[in-house]
């Protein structure tokens, strides 16, 4: 099997660090974290556990930010128990082609995409944690204990995962609309974070695919929701409009024209202060950046909310007045889970009996079904996985590219332009580093 995956040696992400700014080669050199191998398929390592044929996978722009920049040292996620290897590529649809002789929900030929990390059910432990009990696994208080680790993910055409790790995904729904299921339910979940009233002004910085899937999703939820979607680049404009935008905020725009769209009151002070009285009900920031997140709290109303839906890898310094001075609440939205929904008939994939609340992916695959959300309509690029090098890079410059989502294919015989080509020497996966 072939698969991607960043090595976690700390010297490796020196290397990128360190050398990163005098070259951008230095990402795919032999000294780099990211590591595209072949390697001898492992066994299943337990009765629950599949493999899967994959598909067709999608780039998300996280994993390839990570390949590129490592997370900053000493931020709080970077003590968490890690394999000493990520297997990148969450966003992709797959054919199971063997199963252990104890799987339940999964049989030879289904259709699946992935959908969870470690939690209490792929670890098989009852009574499951609070948070997987509602349907919450991206939370899971056990998601770090040790236990079996998955080997491959969707950059490669193979991988190992517990069935619990996998949503059956319903015939009819295409290859495109399957492989981005897992970021349409992203940019859904980020979207309930916080309650919608229909003369709400929302705004959402961003407008790279989770920005345009959560205008998209918020344009579903509140069809009436005035949406001004705020794109760093001129070729997100239209397609941010085709997704639901109401009105766009312009990169040259400034506070004043924020003032201005929401009717604001703006006071200056001395050294650039500024003071914004009045502002947006809601703002998603899915940039994550120092300078998105403090514009997400200076243009917020009085008690009004910022959800930060972007993973981070950088610190942040800067002024957190309005958290306090003006009641701004900020909060985080972190891949998907279940959610409060009317009706919701504990419909899951994952976790237990949650009254009244209904898994996010079973809420994005009706929503695709019914063709209210369009994921696969920012699919801009498509490489077969032997060329994962170039849909690396055409995902980093995608502004040059115009590129907004980037898929492989990978139903294609890898041959060459992969990193490392070496036989793997290891048959399973490594023991877990500390
Ligand atoms: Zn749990």
């Amino acid at each position: 099997m072939y698969s991607a995956y960043l090595d976690l040696n700390p010297a490796r992400a020196l290397s990128v660090r360190t050398l990163g700014s005098a070259s951008r080669r230095i990402y795919f050199s032999p000294v780099a974290p990211l590591r595209v191998r072949h390697m001898p398929p492992p066994p299943l390592p337990d009765g629950r556990w599949v493999r899967v044929r994959n598909i067709l996978a999608g780039l998300a722009l996280d994993e390839v930010e990570r390949t590129i920049t490592s997370m900053a040292s000493g931020l709080a996620p970077t003590a968490a128990p890690q394999p000493r290897r990520i297997y990148l590529g969450r966003e992709v649809v797959g054919e199971i082609m063997e199963v252990g002789p104890e799987a339940r929900f999964l049989r030879v030929g289904d259709r699946v995409v992935y959908q969870s990390g470690p939690c209490c059910a792929t670890r098989e432990i009852e009574p499951p944690c609070r948070h997987c009990a509602m349907g919450v696994y991206a939370l899971c208080e056990n998601r770090y204990l040790p236990g079996p680790e998955q080997v491959g993910g969707g950059w490669g055409d193979e991988m190992v995962v517990h069935e619990r790790q996998l949503f059956l995904v319903p015939d009819g729904m295409q290859a495109e609309q399957a492989a981005l299921l897992e970021p349409t339910a992203a940019a859904l979940h980020a979207a309930l974070r916080h309650p919608l009233r229909v003369d709400d002004q929302a705004l959402i910085l961003g407008a790279e695919t989770h920005g345009l899937l959560i205008t998209q999703a918020l344009r579903v939820l509140a069809p009436m929701l005035n949406i001004t979607v705020a794109p760093e680049q001129s070729y997100q404009v239209e397609v941010a409009t085709r997704m639901g935008a109401t009105r766009i905020l312009y990169p040259e725009d400034g506070v004043a024209a924020v003032a201005r769209m929401t009717g604001a009151k703006l006071y200056r002070g001395q050294i650039g202060a500024e003071l914004l009285v009045g502002g947006f009900d809601v703002v998603y920031d899915t940039l994550g950046t120092e300078r998105s997140l403090r514009q997400a709290l200076s243009w917020a109303r009085e008690g009004g909310v910022v959800v930060l839906a972007a993973r981070s890898l950088q610190w942040m310094r800067m002024d957190l007045s309005a958290i306090w001075n003006r009641e701004v609440a900020l909060v985080g939205a972190y891949t998907h889970g279940a959610e409060s929904w009317p009706g919701g008939d504990d419909n899951f994939s994952i976790g237990g009996s949650t009254g009244g609340r209904v898994s996010t992916f079973a809420l994005a695959t009706e929503m695709l079904r019914e063709e209210r959300l369009t994921p696969e309509r920012l699919v801009t690029h498509r490489f077969p996985l032997r060329e994962i090098k170039t849909a690396i890079t055409t995902v980093r410059d995608r502004a040059e590219h115009r590129a907004i989502k980037t898929l492989l294919d990978i139903q294609d015989i890898p041959g060459f332009d992969l990193l490392d080509e070496s036989e793997e020497p290891t048959t399973g996966p490594e023991p877990r580093g500390g």
